[in-house]
Protein backbone atom coordinates (compact mmCIF):
# COMPACT_ATOMS: atom_id res chain seq x y z
CA UNK A 1 0.00 0.00 0.00
CA UNK A 2 1.54 3.55 -0.88
CA UNK A 3 2.37 5.87 2.31
CA UNK A 4 0.25 8.77 2.51
CA UNK A 5 2.28 12.08 1.66
CA UNK A 6 2.68 14.11 4.20
CA UNK A 7 1.18 17.38 4.54
CA UNK A 8 3.26 20.03 4.41
CA UNK A 9 2.80 22.97 6.56
CA UNK A 10 2.81 26.30 4.93
CA UNK A 11 4.71 28.80 7.64
CA UNK A 12 4.58 32.76 7.48
CA UNK A 13 7.36 33.43 10.43
CA UNK A 14 6.40 31.71 13.32
CA UNK A 15 3.08 31.18 12.35
CA UNK A 16 1.85 27.94 10.66
CA UNK A 17 -1.46 28.77 8.21
CA UNK A 18 -4.81 27.21 9.00
CA UNK A 19 -7.95 27.01 7.58
CA UNK A 20 -9.67 30.04 5.37
CA UNK A 21 -11.64 32.72 7.05
CA UNK A 22 -12.80 34.82 4.19
CA UNK A 23 -11.74 35.50 0.10
CA UNK A 24 -11.32 38.77 -0.53
CA UNK A 25 -10.71 41.28 -3.60
CA UNK A 26 -6.97 40.47 -2.93
CA UNK A 27 -6.33 37.22 -1.61
CA UNK A 28 -7.40 35.23 1.51
CA UNK A 29 -7.51 35.61 5.26
CA UNK A 30 -6.18 32.61 7.37
CA UNK A 31 -5.79 31.08 10.96
CA UNK A 32 -2.55 31.53 11.71
CA UNK A 33 -1.14 29.15 14.61
CA UNK A 34 2.11 30.03 16.29
CA UNK A 35 4.22 27.06 16.06
CA UNK A 36 5.76 27.13 19.75
CA UNK A 37 2.58 28.96 21.82
CA UNK A 38 -0.70 27.74 19.99
CA UNK A 39 -1.59 31.77 19.96
CA UNK A 40 -3.77 32.38 17.03
CA UNK A 41 -3.81 35.19 14.45
CA UNK A 42 -5.52 36.18 11.85
CA UNK A 43 -2.97 36.70 8.28
CA UNK A 44 -4.70 38.41 5.14
CA UNK A 45 -2.41 37.71 2.62
CA UNK A 46 -2.31 40.62 -0.32
CA UNK A 47 -1.18 38.86 -3.77
CA UNK A 48 1.11 41.76 -4.85
CA UNK A 49 0.18 41.34 -8.72
CA UNK A 50 -3.50 42.25 -8.05
CA UNK A 51 -2.42 45.45 -6.23
CA UNK A 52 0.42 46.22 -8.82
CA UNK A 53 -2.17 47.05 -11.74
CA UNK A 54 -3.53 49.51 -9.39
CA UNK A 55 -0.33 51.56 -8.54
CA UNK A 56 -1.16 51.37 -5.14
CA UNK A 57 2.27 49.50 -3.26
CA UNK A 58 4.18 52.38 -2.52
CA UNK A 59 0.84 53.87 -1.02
CA UNK A 60 -0.13 50.74 0.93
CA UNK A 61 3.16 50.56 2.70
CA UNK A 62 3.26 53.96 4.64
CA UNK A 63 -0.36 53.71 5.43
CA UNK A 64 0.10 49.94 6.42
CA UNK A 65 2.72 51.32 8.78
CA UNK A 66 -0.06 53.75 10.60
CA UNK A 67 -2.49 51.40 11.07
CA UNK A 68 -0.08 49.54 13.35
CA UNK A 69 0.36 52.18 15.43
CA UNK A 70 -3.89 52.11 15.46
CA UNK A 71 -4.49 50.71 19.24
CA UNK A 72 -8.43 50.95 19.89
CA UNK A 73 -10.20 48.49 21.83
CA UNK A 74 -12.92 47.83 19.07
CA UNK A 75 -10.29 47.91 16.36
CA UNK A 76 -8.69 44.79 15.04
CA UNK A 77 -5.43 44.93 15.85
CA UNK A 78 -2.55 44.95 13.04
CA UNK A 79 0.74 43.07 14.99
CA UNK A 80 3.05 43.11 12.24
CA UNK A 81 3.62 43.03 8.23
CA UNK A 82 5.33 40.40 6.75
CA UNK A 83 6.47 41.50 2.66
CA UNK A 84 7.96 38.79 0.23
CA UNK A 85 8.29 39.49 -3.59
CA UNK A 86 4.93 37.72 -4.20
CA UNK A 87 2.71 38.59 -1.44
CA UNK A 88 2.45 40.94 1.49
CA UNK A 89 1.14 39.46 5.15
CA UNK A 90 -0.50 41.07 7.45
CA UNK A 91 -0.68 39.46 10.51
CA UNK A 92 -3.77 40.42 12.84
CA UNK A 93 -5.61 39.92 15.80
CA UNK A 94 -7.77 36.80 15.83
CA UNK A 95 -11.35 36.94 16.92
CA UNK A 96 -13.78 33.89 16.78
CA UNK A 97 -17.19 35.46 17.22
CA UNK A 98 -17.55 35.56 13.34
CA UNK A 99 -19.09 38.59 11.87
CA UNK A 100 -22.07 40.91 12.43
CA UNK A 101 -23.65 39.53 9.59
CA UNK A 102 -23.99 36.25 10.70
CA UNK A 103 -24.64 37.20 13.68
CA UNK A 104 -27.81 39.46 12.31
CA UNK A 105 -29.01 36.88 9.66
CA UNK A 106 -29.17 34.05 12.87
CA UNK A 107 -31.21 36.82 14.78
CA UNK A 108 -33.31 38.26 12.59
CA UNK A 109 -33.47 41.84 13.91
CA UNK A 110 -31.62 42.99 17.21
CA UNK A 111 -33.19 44.74 20.19
CA UNK A 112 -32.52 48.27 20.22
CA UNK A 113 -30.14 47.94 23.54
CA UNK A 114 -27.56 45.68 21.94
CA UNK A 115 -27.97 47.46 18.08
CA UNK A 116 -27.09 50.47 20.29
CA UNK A 117 -24.21 48.32 21.86
CA UNK A 118 -22.86 47.30 18.55
CA UNK A 119 -23.78 50.45 16.48
CA UNK A 120 -21.67 52.83 19.19
CA UNK A 121 -18.47 50.18 19.32
CA UNK A 122 -18.01 51.04 15.49
CA UNK A 123 -14.97 53.37 16.49
CA UNK A 124 -15.62 55.29 13.04
CA UNK A 125 -14.69 58.55 15.37
CA UNK A 126 -11.00 56.74 16.18
CA UNK A 127 -10.09 56.29 12.90
CA UNK A 128 -11.10 59.88 11.33
CA UNK A 129 -9.06 61.43 13.85
CA UNK A 130 -6.00 59.77 12.83
CA UNK A 131 -6.96 60.88 8.94
CA UNK A 132 -8.14 56.88 7.81
CA UNK A 133 -11.49 56.66 6.19
CA UNK A 134 -12.51 53.20 6.08
CA UNK A 135 -14.79 53.54 3.22
CA UNK A 136 -16.27 49.71 3.23
CA UNK A 137 -18.28 49.39 6.58
CA UNK A 138 -20.89 46.65 6.49
CA UNK A 139 -21.61 43.95 8.66
CA UNK A 140 -19.41 41.38 6.90
CA UNK A 141 -16.17 43.62 8.04
CA UNK A 142 -17.69 44.47 11.52
CA UNK A 143 -16.31 41.10 13.28
CA UNK A 144 -17.63 40.02 16.92
CA UNK A 145 -15.25 38.57 19.67
CA UNK A 146 -16.24 35.49 22.10
CA UNK A 147 -17.70 38.79 24.13
CA UNK A 148 -20.19 39.74 21.46
CA UNK A 149 -18.02 43.16 21.34
CA UNK A 150 -17.15 44.71 18.00
CA UNK A 151 -13.91 44.45 16.04
CA UNK A 152 -13.56 46.42 13.07
CA UNK A 153 -11.59 44.75 10.26
CA UNK A 154 -10.33 45.80 6.61
CA UNK A 155 -9.05 48.60 6.73
CA UNK A 156 -6.12 50.72 4.65
CA UNK A 157 -6.70 49.04 0.98
CA UNK A 158 -10.38 50.28 0.47
CA UNK A 159 -9.03 54.56 1.13
CA UNK A 160 -7.04 54.03 -2.36
CA UNK A 161 -9.55 52.01 -5.02
CA UNK A 162 -13.23 52.72 -3.73
CA UNK A 163 -14.95 54.62 -6.60
CA UNK A 164 -18.13 54.05 -8.49
CA UNK A 165 -16.33 51.60 -10.95
CA UNK A 166 -14.56 49.15 -8.51
CA UNK A 167 -17.57 49.15 -6.71
CA UNK A 168 -19.33 47.72 -9.76
CA UNK A 169 -16.62 45.33 -10.57
CA UNK A 170 -15.52 43.79 -7.44
CA UNK A 171 -17.22 41.59 -5.55
CA UNK A 172 -18.11 43.36 -2.32
CA UNK A 173 -21.58 44.18 -1.41
CA UNK A 174 -22.34 47.70 -2.68
CA UNK A 175 -25.61 48.17 -0.30
CA UNK A 176 -23.47 49.79 2.05
CA UNK A 177 -21.68 52.84 -0.50
CA UNK A 178 -23.00 56.25 -0.34
CA UNK A 179 -24.67 57.89 -3.09
CA UNK A 180 -22.10 59.73 -4.07
CA UNK A 181 -19.19 57.30 -3.83
CA UNK A 182 -21.89 55.16 -6.73
CA UNK A 183 -22.02 58.71 -8.52
CA UNK A 184 -18.57 58.76 -8.63
CA UNK A 185 -18.22 62.08 -7.52
CA UNK A 186 -16.16 64.18 -4.84
CA UNK A 187 -16.33 63.36 -1.44
CA UNK A 188 -14.03 64.22 1.25
CA UNK A 189 -14.19 60.89 3.38
CA UNK A 190 -15.82 61.07 6.95
CA UNK A 191 -19.44 61.43 5.26
CA UNK A 192 -19.41 58.20 3.35
CA UNK A 193 -18.30 56.55 6.63
CA UNK A 194 -21.78 57.99 8.42
CA UNK A 195 -24.01 57.02 5.41
CA UNK A 196 -22.78 53.50 5.99
CA UNK A 197 -23.08 53.24 9.43
CA UNK A 198 -26.38 54.59 8.77
CA UNK A 199 -27.18 51.06 6.47
CA UNK A 200 -25.57 49.48 9.10
CA UNK A 201 -27.76 49.92 11.72
CA UNK A 202 -30.70 50.38 9.87
CA UNK A 203 -29.59 46.35 8.97
CA UNK A 204 -29.22 45.76 12.69
CA UNK A 205 -32.88 47.59 13.46
CA UNK A 206 -34.52 46.14 11.19
CA UNK A 207 -33.50 43.18 9.91
CA UNK A 208 -32.89 43.72 5.89
CA UNK A 209 -31.25 46.65 3.74
CA UNK A 210 -32.47 50.02 3.39
CA UNK A 211 -31.59 49.68 -0.26
CA UNK A 212 -31.76 45.97 -1.86
CA UNK A 213 -31.83 45.09 -5.27
CA UNK A 214 -30.59 42.26 -6.79
CA UNK A 215 -29.87 43.99 -9.76
CA UNK A 216 -26.55 46.20 -9.32
CA UNK A 217 -27.70 49.02 -11.87
CA UNK A 218 -30.72 49.02 -10.01
CA UNK A 219 -29.71 48.91 -6.36
CA UNK A 220 -27.44 52.12 -7.48
CA UNK A 221 -30.80 53.96 -9.05
CA UNK A 222 -32.45 53.01 -5.52
CA UNK A 223 -29.45 54.60 -3.40
CA UNK A 224 -29.24 57.36 -5.80
CA UNK A 225 -32.59 58.29 -4.83
CA UNK A 226 -32.52 58.09 -0.74
CA UNK A 227 -36.06 56.99 -0.26
CA UNK A 228 -36.28 54.23 2.13
CA UNK A 229 -38.94 52.99 4.71
CA UNK A 230 -38.13 52.55 8.11
CA UNK A 231 -40.78 49.82 9.51
CA UNK A 232 -43.54 50.82 12.03
CA UNK A 233 -41.66 48.44 14.84
CA UNK A 234 -38.82 50.28 14.78
CA UNK A 235 -39.15 53.11 17.81
CA UNK A 236 -38.97 57.11 16.16
CA UNK A 237 -35.67 58.03 18.15
CA UNK A 238 -33.32 55.70 16.48
CA UNK A 239 -35.16 55.82 13.37
CA UNK A 240 -34.94 59.74 13.41
CA UNK A 241 -30.95 58.92 13.71
CA UNK A 242 -31.11 56.40 10.75
CA UNK A 243 -33.00 59.55 9.02
CA UNK A 244 -30.10 61.73 9.58
CA UNK A 245 -27.26 59.57 8.88
CA UNK A 246 -28.88 58.29 5.34
CA UNK A 247 -29.39 62.25 3.99
CA UNK A 248 -28.31 62.28 0.26
CA UNK A 249 -26.58 65.49 0.11
CA UNK A 250 -23.93 65.12 2.11
CA UNK A 251 -23.26 68.58 3.66
CA UNK A 252 -27.02 68.15 5.50
CA UNK A 253 -25.63 64.50 6.81
CA UNK A 254 -25.19 64.17 10.25
CA UNK A 255 -21.17 64.38 11.41
CA UNK A 256 -19.86 62.41 14.10
CA UNK A 257 -20.28 65.24 16.40
CA UNK A 258 -23.92 65.41 15.96
CA UNK A 259 -24.17 61.01 16.12
CA UNK A 260 -22.38 61.65 19.52
CA UNK A 261 -25.04 64.48 20.59
CA UNK A 262 -27.89 62.49 19.38
CA UNK A 263 -30.06 61.06 22.44
CA UNK A 264 -30.58 57.88 21.11
CA UNK A 265 -26.76 57.18 21.22
CA UNK A 266 -25.88 58.74 24.51
CA UNK A 267 -28.04 56.22 26.57
CA UNK A 268 -25.61 53.89 28.26
CA UNK A 269 -22.79 55.39 26.75
CA UNK A 270 -19.72 53.72 27.97
CA UNK A 271 -16.78 56.57 29.06
CA UNK A 272 -13.76 55.01 27.52
CA UNK A 273 -15.70 55.10 24.07
CA UNK A 274 -15.03 59.37 23.75
CA UNK A 275 -12.16 59.82 26.12
CA UNK A 276 -11.49 63.90 26.07
CA UNK A 277 -9.23 65.61 23.90
CA UNK A 278 -8.82 69.09 26.47
CA UNK A 279 -5.78 68.48 28.06
CA UNK A 280 -3.48 68.08 25.28
CA UNK A 281 -1.32 71.17 24.46
CA UNK A 282 -0.98 70.88 20.73
CA UNK A 283 1.79 73.69 20.89
CA UNK A 284 3.94 71.44 22.89
CA UNK A 285 5.94 68.85 20.74
CA UNK A 286 6.43 65.64 22.48
CA UNK A 287 9.83 64.50 22.11
CA UNK A 288 9.51 60.45 23.31
CA UNK A 289 6.59 60.78 20.50
CA UNK A 290 8.76 62.14 18.00
CA UNK A 291 11.50 59.59 18.68
CA UNK A 292 9.16 56.87 18.46
CA UNK A 293 8.09 57.86 14.76
CA UNK A 294 11.81 57.99 13.92
CA UNK A 295 11.91 54.27 15.50
CA UNK A 296 8.73 52.86 13.48
CA UNK A 297 8.98 54.82 10.39
CA UNK A 298 12.56 54.71 9.86
CA UNK A 299 13.06 58.01 9.29
CA UNK A 300 15.19 61.37 11.03
CA UNK A 301 14.35 63.63 14.05
CA UNK A 302 13.97 66.47 11.40
CA UNK A 303 11.73 64.72 9.03
CA UNK A 304 9.26 64.17 11.40
CA UNK A 305 9.80 68.31 12.95
CA UNK A 306 9.39 69.50 9.38
CA UNK A 307 6.44 67.22 9.22
CA UNK A 308 4.86 68.53 11.91
CA UNK A 309 5.63 72.62 10.64
CA UNK A 310 4.33 71.92 7.53
CA UNK A 311 0.77 71.54 9.07
CA UNK A 312 -0.50 69.08 6.76
CA UNK A 313 -2.89 66.84 8.62
CA UNK A 314 -2.57 64.42 6.00
CA UNK A 315 1.36 63.65 6.20
CA UNK A 316 1.98 60.23 6.93
CA UNK A 317 4.66 61.32 9.60
CA UNK A 318 2.40 63.36 11.30
CA UNK A 319 -0.35 61.09 11.69
CA UNK A 320 2.33 58.59 13.09
CA UNK A 321 3.06 61.38 15.59
CA UNK A 322 -0.69 62.42 16.64
CA UNK A 323 -1.41 58.61 16.99
CA UNK A 324 1.48 58.17 19.40
CA UNK A 325 0.29 61.02 21.66
CA UNK A 326 -3.21 59.80 21.39
CA UNK A 327 -2.08 56.35 22.37
CA UNK A 328 -0.29 57.48 25.73
CA UNK A 329 -3.35 59.92 26.65
CA UNK A 330 -5.60 57.04 26.18
CA UNK A 331 -3.90 54.57 28.11
CA UNK A 332 -3.13 57.81 30.85
CA UNK A 333 -6.61 58.20 31.33
CA UNK A 334 -7.57 54.22 31.44
CA UNK A 335 -5.39 54.30 34.11
CA UNK A 336 -6.59 54.71 37.69
CA UNK A 337 -3.72 56.73 39.58
CA UNK A 338 -1.22 53.89 39.85
CA UNK A 339 -0.14 52.82 43.47
CA UNK A 340 3.52 52.94 43.47
CA UNK A 341 3.35 51.14 46.65
CA UNK A 342 2.30 48.38 44.72
CA UNK A 343 5.62 48.45 42.62
CA UNK A 344 9.40 47.51 43.97
CA UNK A 345 12.46 49.97 42.16
CA UNK A 346 14.64 47.11 40.50
CA UNK A 347 17.23 49.59 42.15
CA UNK A 348 15.82 48.64 45.42
CA UNK A 349 16.14 45.24 44.34
CA UNK A 350 20.13 45.58 44.28
CA UNK A 351 19.96 47.26 47.32
CA UNK A 352 18.18 44.98 49.35
CA UNK A 353 20.57 41.86 48.72
CA UNK A 354 23.30 44.84 49.43
CA UNK A 355 21.91 45.89 52.76
CA UNK A 356 20.32 42.01 53.37
CA UNK A 357 16.58 43.13 53.35
CA UNK A 358 13.52 40.73 52.37
CA UNK A 359 13.66 40.27 48.88
CA UNK A 360 10.89 42.27 47.50
CA UNK A 361 9.04 39.86 45.45
CA UNK A 362 8.12 38.42 48.90
CA UNK A 363 7.66 41.36 50.81
CA UNK A 364 3.69 41.58 50.39
CA UNK A 365 3.13 37.60 50.37
CA UNK A 366 2.43 37.47 54.13
CA UNK A 367 0.01 34.38 52.43
CA UNK A 368 3.23 32.70 51.73
CA UNK A 369 3.41 29.45 54.02
CA UNK A 370 6.58 27.91 52.62
CA UNK A 371 10.09 29.07 54.03
CA UNK A 372 11.57 31.98 52.13
CA UNK A 373 13.90 30.68 49.42
CA UNK A 374 17.18 32.38 49.06
CA UNK A 375 17.37 36.05 47.38
CA UNK A 376 17.89 35.85 43.85
CA UNK A 377 20.79 37.69 42.53
CA UNK A 378 19.28 37.02 38.85
CA UNK A 379 16.12 38.16 37.11
CA UNK A 380 14.57 36.80 34.49
CA UNK A 381 13.00 39.44 32.89
CA UNK A 382 11.70 41.26 29.68
CA UNK A 383 11.53 45.50 30.18
CA UNK A 384 8.93 47.68 28.84
CA UNK A 385 8.88 51.32 28.86
CA UNK A 386 5.05 51.34 28.19
CA UNK A 387 2.30 51.96 31.24
CA UNK A 388 2.29 49.34 33.72
CA UNK A 389 -1.64 49.11 33.05
CA UNK A 390 -1.06 48.43 29.67
CA UNK A 391 1.79 46.13 30.25
CA UNK A 392 -0.77 43.86 32.80
CA UNK A 393 -3.16 44.13 30.23
CA UNK A 394 -1.12 42.43 27.61
CA UNK A 395 0.29 39.77 30.36
CA UNK A 396 -3.28 39.13 30.76
CA UNK A 397 -4.28 38.93 27.63
CA UNK A 398 -1.27 36.72 26.75
CA UNK A 399 -2.54 34.27 29.35
CA UNK A 400 -5.60 33.94 28.18
CA UNK A 401 -4.76 33.38 24.97
CA UNK A 402 -2.42 30.86 26.14
CA UNK A 403 -5.30 28.81 28.37
CA UNK A 404 -3.12 29.70 31.33
CA UNK A 405 -4.47 30.26 35.05
CA UNK A 406 -3.57 33.06 37.26
CA UNK A 407 -4.32 34.58 40.71
CA UNK A 408 -3.21 37.97 41.54
CA UNK A 409 -1.37 38.70 44.26
CA UNK A 410 -1.76 42.30 43.59
CA UNK A 411 -2.37 44.68 41.13
CA UNK A 412 1.23 44.15 39.72
CA UNK A 413 2.40 40.35 40.77
CA UNK A 414 0.36 37.24 39.88
CA UNK A 415 1.18 33.33 40.36
CA UNK A 416 0.63 31.50 36.77
CA UNK A 417 0.02 28.01 36.48
CA UNK A 418 -0.14 25.60 33.56
CA UNK A 419 -0.95 21.80 33.45
CA UNK A 420 2.11 19.82 33.50
CA UNK A 421 2.47 16.57 32.13
CA UNK A 422 0.02 14.56 34.47
CA UNK A 423 -3.76 15.23 35.43
CA UNK A 424 -3.20 17.79 38.39
CA UNK A 425 0.04 18.29 37.42
CA UNK A 426 0.66 22.43 36.93
CA UNK A 427 3.57 24.27 35.80
CA UNK A 428 4.12 27.38 38.04
CA UNK A 429 5.59 30.92 37.70
CA UNK A 430 5.30 33.98 39.39
CA UNK A 431 5.46 37.34 37.40
CA UNK A 432 6.32 40.60 39.08
CA UNK A 433 6.17 44.54 37.53
CA UNK A 434 8.93 45.56 38.73
CA UNK A 435 9.71 49.58 37.50
CA UNK A 436 13.26 50.35 36.83
CA UNK A 437 13.56 53.96 37.01
CA UNK A 438 10.94 56.69 36.08
CA UNK A 439 10.20 55.16 32.55
CA UNK A 440 11.05 51.81 32.22
CA UNK A 441 9.72 48.64 33.89
CA UNK A 442 10.43 45.30 34.23
CA UNK A 443 8.42 42.00 34.38
CA UNK A 444 10.57 39.59 35.92
CA UNK A 445 9.17 35.77 35.64
CA UNK A 446 10.42 33.12 38.92
CA UNK A 447 10.23 29.64 39.20
CA UNK A 448 7.79 28.45 41.82
CA UNK A 449 7.98 24.79 41.19
CA UNK A 450 8.73 23.58 44.42
CA UNK A 451 6.94 21.22 47.07
CA UNK A 452 3.85 20.26 45.89
CA UNK A 453 4.91 18.42 42.51
CA UNK A 454 4.56 14.60 43.63
CA UNK A 455 7.79 14.25 42.01
CA UNK A 456 9.17 16.32 44.34
CA UNK A 457 9.18 13.70 47.56
CA UNK A 458 10.70 11.39 45.06
CA UNK A 459 13.46 14.36 44.52
CA UNK A 460 13.89 14.42 48.11
CA UNK A 461 14.43 11.13 48.83
CA UNK A 462 16.91 10.56 45.84
CA UNK A 463 19.25 13.58 47.08
CA UNK A 464 18.81 12.98 51.16
CA UNK A 465 21.88 12.44 51.41
CA UNK A 466 23.22 15.76 49.22
CA UNK A 467 20.74 17.80 50.95
CA UNK A 468 22.20 17.58 53.70
CA UNK A 469 25.97 19.10 52.84
CA UNK A 470 23.22 21.43 50.50
CA UNK A 471 23.86 25.36 51.21
CA UNK A 472 20.46 25.78 50.24
CA UNK A 473 18.56 23.93 52.79
CA UNK A 474 15.46 22.31 52.16
CA UNK A 475 16.09 21.39 48.96
CA UNK A 476 11.89 20.49 47.81
CA UNK A 477 12.26 24.26 48.15
CA UNK A 478 14.40 24.96 45.66
CA UNK A 479 13.49 25.47 41.85
CA UNK A 480 13.25 23.12 39.97
CA UNK A 481 11.57 21.56 36.58
CA UNK A 482 13.88 24.10 35.07
CA UNK A 483 13.13 23.20 31.67
CA UNK A 484 9.12 23.19 32.14
CA UNK A 485 9.84 26.79 33.50
CA UNK A 486 11.70 28.19 30.77
CA UNK A 487 9.15 26.76 28.25
CA UNK A 488 6.37 28.88 30.28
CA UNK A 489 8.31 31.87 30.47
CA UNK A 490 9.48 31.89 26.45
CA UNK A 491 5.32 31.20 25.49
CA UNK A 492 4.45 33.97 27.71
CA UNK A 493 7.23 35.92 26.20
CA UNK A 494 6.74 34.89 22.35
CA UNK A 495 3.04 36.01 22.63
CA UNK A 496 3.86 39.49 24.59
CA UNK A 497 6.69 40.13 21.66
CA UNK A 498 4.12 39.76 19.05
P1 LIG B 1 -11.43 41.47 2.30
O1 LIG B 1 -10.73 42.70 1.85
O2 LIG B 1 -11.06 40.30 1.52
O3 LIG B 1 -12.90 41.68 2.52
P2 LIG B 1 -11.26 41.23 5.17
O4 LIG B 1 -10.15 41.83 5.96
O5 LIG B 1 -12.60 41.86 5.27
O6 LIG B 1 -10.76 41.10 3.67
O7 LIG B 1 -11.39 39.71 5.59
C1 LIG B 1 -12.29 38.83 4.96
C2 LIG B 1 -13.06 38.05 6.01
O8 LIG B 1 -12.14 37.28 6.79
C3 LIG B 1 -13.81 38.93 7.01
O9 LIG B 1 -15.07 39.31 6.52
C4 LIG B 1 -13.89 37.98 8.21
O10 LIG B 1 -14.93 37.05 8.06
C5 LIG B 1 -12.57 37.23 8.13
N1 LIG B 1 -11.57 37.93 8.97
C6 LIG B 1 -10.81 38.97 8.60
N2 LIG B 1 -10.01 39.38 9.59
C7 LIG B 1 -10.28 38.59 10.65
C8 LIG B 1 -9.80 38.54 11.99
N3 LIG B 1 -8.87 39.37 12.41
N4 LIG B 1 -10.32 37.60 12.82
C9 LIG B 1 -11.26 36.75 12.37
N5 LIG B 1 -11.77 36.76 11.12
C10 LIG B 1 -11.29 37.66 10.26
MG1 LIG C 1 -13.90 42.68 3.98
Amino acid sequence: MAERPLVSQVKIGQYVLKETLGCGTFGKVKVGVHQLTGHKVAIKVINRDKIRNMNVVGKIRREIQNLKLFRHPHIIKLYQVISTPTDIFMIMEYVQGGELFGYIVKNKRLQEAEARKFFQQCSIDYCHRHMVVHRDLKPENILLDKYKNVKICDFGLSNMMMDGEFLRTSCGSPNYAAPEVIAGRMYAGPEVDVWSCGVVLYTLLCGMLPFDDADVNSLFRKIKTGIFLVPDYVAPTPANLIKKMLQLDPIKRATIKDIKEHDWFKVDLPEYLFPSASDVDASVVDTDAIREVCQKCQVLEQDVHHALLSGDPQDQLVIAYNLIVDNKRISDESDPKIRIKDFYFAGDVMKSSEQSKPHPERMPDNTQKNPPLKKAKWHLGIRSQSKPHDIMQEVYRALKSLNYEWKIVNNFSLRVRRPGSTPGDFIKIGLQLYQVDGKNFLLDFKNLNTTDHPDAAKVKRMTAQKQTEDSYGASVHRPYRILEFFETCCSIISVLAQ
